[in-house]
């Protein structure tokens, strides 16, 4: 069983390689972004609530969160391991999935911590707001995503580290350069457990 965190800044490339992981040792890419995404386009009570603080680029309520992973992690498709992507993106959600996972005994394998200066972040995801039109891909929402990210979600990274299971990823790089260090990292903790 892999079960896997990938943490680190918009722009770093985590769906890109969520992806990959997900389909070479088929593993479920739970995205919370991308479950969000879709709720708001099936327009349900969830995605028509968080709508308007997706657009502007704000954090979702922990509660609404939480309760959205509880729910995702018990599926049947997550029972032999899950690549998480996009959460916990707080500290009242660090603590909420590590109770979690202590209550169903599956601690997490690895946190992959992608790297990436921050006018990076900003390049890809300027980027990014031509390619594919996200609408919280604004100037003002990227400003407010990043500061978010460093305000709340920076600071789990020493939360993960002080467990022993963080690996730091540079992810400023071409994403075949990335995903070979990846399956590299998790061949490596195969090997060790
Ligand atoms: P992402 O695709 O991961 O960049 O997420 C896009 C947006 O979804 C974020 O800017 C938030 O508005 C919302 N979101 C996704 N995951 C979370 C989370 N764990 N907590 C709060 N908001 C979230």
């Amino acid at each position: 069983m892999l079960n896997i965190l990938l943490l680190g800044p918009q722009g770093a490339g985590k769906g890109t390689q969520g992806k990959l992981i997900s389909r070479e040792y088929g593993l479920p890419h739970i995205a919370t972004g991308d479950i969000l995404r879709a709720a708001m386009g099936e327009g349900t009570e969830l995605g028509c609530k968080v709508k308007p603080i997706y657009d502007a680029g704000g954090l979702v309520p922990d509660d609404i969160m939480i309760g959205l992973i509880r729910e995702r992690l018990a599926a049947d498709d997550a029972a032999n391991g899950f690549v998480l992507d996009g959460f916990p993106r707080t500290a009242v959600q660090a603590e909420a999935l590590d109770e979690m996972l202590d209550e169903i005994g599956r601690p997490l394998t690895v946190v992959l911590e992608f790297q990436l200066p921050e006018e990076v972040s900003i390049e890809r995801l300027t980027r990014r707001a031509g390619e594919e039109g996200r609408a919280d891909d604004t100037p003002e929402g990227i400003r407010r995503r990043l500061r978010l990210y460093h305000e709340e979600t920076e600071p789990l990274i020493e939360h993960y580290r002080a467990r022993g299971n963080l690996v730091g990823i540079p992810a400023d790089r071409p994403v075949e350069a990335v995903w070979t260090e990846i399956q590299r990292v998790l061949e490596q903790v195969a090997v060790e457990r």
